[in-house]
């Protein structure tokens, strides 16, 4: 467990629960999807990947059409596009598309997540959503193997992972491509989110992301490196 140390107002971490409904909002949206859109799952999303990951990446929400509808993050909608591709493209996964929460897809040393594990109205959750989820999301977390490497998309990512190890924001300014290291060896690395929006707006390109993984791997190299030879 890499981050034991953490400050008071960090949030305990718990294991997720996919029956959870703390939040009445998002609880009454995904049940209310299940009913709209037959066949959708409509429940909170698990994380998809190893259990002690080097590389977590860590979205906003699932998306109502995708991984809520399909029960695993970035998948079934656009925003998964992308990044299985990235993530198939630098060794951390399997394949480079993620189509049904029971295909064959592996990921290789990482694993996915998201702040929020309720699909929000409009993709927008409340602050107190968020606080609610963090609990999950700290248990992501502190599975992520010592050396390893955070990426966070988008600046509600970012923030509810400082938040969440309990890390003053603003010691730690949100830029695509920034980089910033954290106890115990970790690496945080910000990236646009993968969106649709994003993506078709160019405001996010094939390379601003590849950059993001690209660093990804040379960190977590890097690190392995330094384990071998005993630093
Ligand atoms: S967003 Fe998180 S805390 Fe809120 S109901 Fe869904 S799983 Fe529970």
């Amino acid at each position: 467990m890499a981050l034991e140390k953490r400050t008071t107002t960090a949030p305990v971490a718990r294991a997720f629960c996919s029956t959870c409904t703390q939040c009445d909002r998002l609880a009454q949206y995904v049940a209310g999807s299940r009913e709209k859109y037959p066949g959708y799952r409509g429940l909170p999303v698990p994380a998809f990947g190893v259990s002690a990951p080097h590389l977590l990446v860590v979205g906003l929400a699932p998306g109502l059409h995708g991984a809520n509808a399909t029960g695993r993050p970035f998948t079934g909608d656009h925003a998964g596009l992308l990044l299985y591709q990235t993530l198939h493209h630098y060794g951390f996964a399997s394949g480079p598309q993620s189509l049904r929460a029971d295909d064959e897809l592996r990921l290789l040393d990482a694993r996915i997540t998201n702040a929020v594990r309720c699909a929000p109205p409009q993709n927008k959750p409340l602050p107190a959503e968020i606080r609610a989820c963090a609990a999950f999301l700290a248990d992501d977390l502190l599975a992520v193997k010592e050396g390893g490497v955070i990426i966070a998309l988008g600046r509600v990512a970012h923030e509810s992972i400082l938040n969440t190890l309990g890390l003053a924001t603003r010691a730690y300014g949100f830029a695509h491509g920034a980089t910033h290291t954290l106890p115990h060896r970790l690496t945080l690395i910000d990236s646009y989110h993968c969106s649709r929006y994003n993506t078709q707006t160019r405001r996010l390109t094939v390379e601003m992301f590849q950059t993001v993984f690209a660093k990804a791997r040379e960190v977590l190299q890097t690190h392995q490196l330094a384990v071998r030879q005993g630093d």
